[in-house]
């Protein structure tokens, strides 16, 4: 451990290019994470196997994905950034701990009985064991820190009694019990102005689009739905343009168009192409970045192998322990 405040394990599925709502959800902490935590960021590929039955994508998601998390400022020299099956000790891991789960209270969890409703003819073993591999990733690396949105905290309490029930069978305290850090994850609406932005629902703006994608993409957003005409005032309280503005435009600009509005001083398509501009302006530097370490010959594989290198040596020691706990025969 380093002279941080502790270690910090987060991990994502891989779902190729991140939008507005990944980076305003989760990439931005991890990049201010880094700088007090000693911060490992996973890849959770064998996670997506749960529910992604057609892998011919999952390569080049799971490569886009590191590229955007780096260009957004995710440093390879303050965090572990790395790809879950890289590590193949969190299998072992997980198998170990699913012999201290009862099976009963895993299907009894919300989110297991959420994921049959949604994917009611693939309701695989991997599902059911989704929260074992979980408490997995974050143990295997000692993490004591997850950052987790106040409706995660029941996952972490759940792997903190997964890990309670091996120390207590192995009379051990080989395993660390982790602290769900409670963090404030925005719901980012999609362009539809409706449902949370993904990109199932195509509602989404990626940070890797071209400027002119991204100002398409914006001028198809919804706005205040009472406002039909120009005439009209609106009500920057519930639009979502402008709730991206205050996010991505100067306060000066934000305290302008939310007087304007409310006086039908502004149209919205005037409103959207201003809220294109800011973002374009905020994406440049993503952007730029994401080109060099693009075209950087095997940069982003070099750093997710050098990532899981980092990863798998402190794997490895806790798997030393965890074995020795249980008295497993060495040689
Ligand atoms: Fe929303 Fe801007 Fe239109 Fe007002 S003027 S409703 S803030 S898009």
């Amino acid at each position: 451990m380093t002279e941080k405040n502790g270690r910090v394990f987060s991990g994502a599925r891989p779902t190729g290019r991140q939008h507005l709502g990944n980076y305003l959800g989760a990439i931005q902490n991890y990049v201010a994470l880094q700088e007090n935590y000693e911060s490992i960021y996973c890849i959770v590929d064998i996670h997506a196997l749960t529910t992604v039955e057609a892998t011919k994508d999952l390569k080049l998601n799971t490569r886009e994905m590191a590229l955007d998390w780096l260009a957004a400022g995710l440093d390879p020299k303050k965090s572990i950034i790395f790809v879950q099956s890289h590590v193949p000790e969190v299998m072992e891991l997980h198998t170990i701990l699913s012999m201290v789960t009862p099976l009963g209270k895993l299907t009894a969890l919300p989110t297991f009985k959420e994921k049959v409703r949604q994917n009611p003819n693939n309701v695989n073993y991997g599902l059911v064991g989704y929260p074992v591999l979980m408490t997995a990733d974050i143990v295997l690396y000692k993490a004591t820190t997850v950052p987790v949105g106040v409706d995660q905290f029941p996952h972490i309490e759940f792997a903190r009694e997964v890990v309670r029930s091996f120390n207590f069978r192995y009379s051990t305290d080989v395993l660390l019990e982790p602290q769900g850090k409670a963090t404030k994850i925005p719901k980012v609406l999609g362009t539809d102005g409706e449902h949370k932005m993904s990109k199932s629902l195509n509602n989404h703006i990626e940070l890797a689009a071209t400027p002119e994608e991204t100002e398409k993409r914006v001028m198809q957003m919804v706005t205040d739905p009472q406002r039909q005409r120009l005439s009209d005032p609106g009500d920057p309280d519930v639009c979502n343009v402008f709730t991206l503005h205050k996010i991505f435009s100067s306060t000066t600009e934000v305290e302008e168009i939310n007087a304007a509005c409310r006086k039908a001083e502004i149209g919205c398509v005037d409103c959207k192409r201003r809220f294109a501009k800011s973002l374009n302006n905020n994406l440049q530097t993503f952007r730029e970045r994401r080109a060099k370490f693009d075209t950087r010959d095997g940069y982003v594989r070099d750093v997710l192998a050098d990532g899981a290198k980092r990863a798998q040596a402190i794997a490895a020691e806790t798997m030393a322990e965890v074995r020795a706990a249980i008295g497993l025969y060495e040689v």
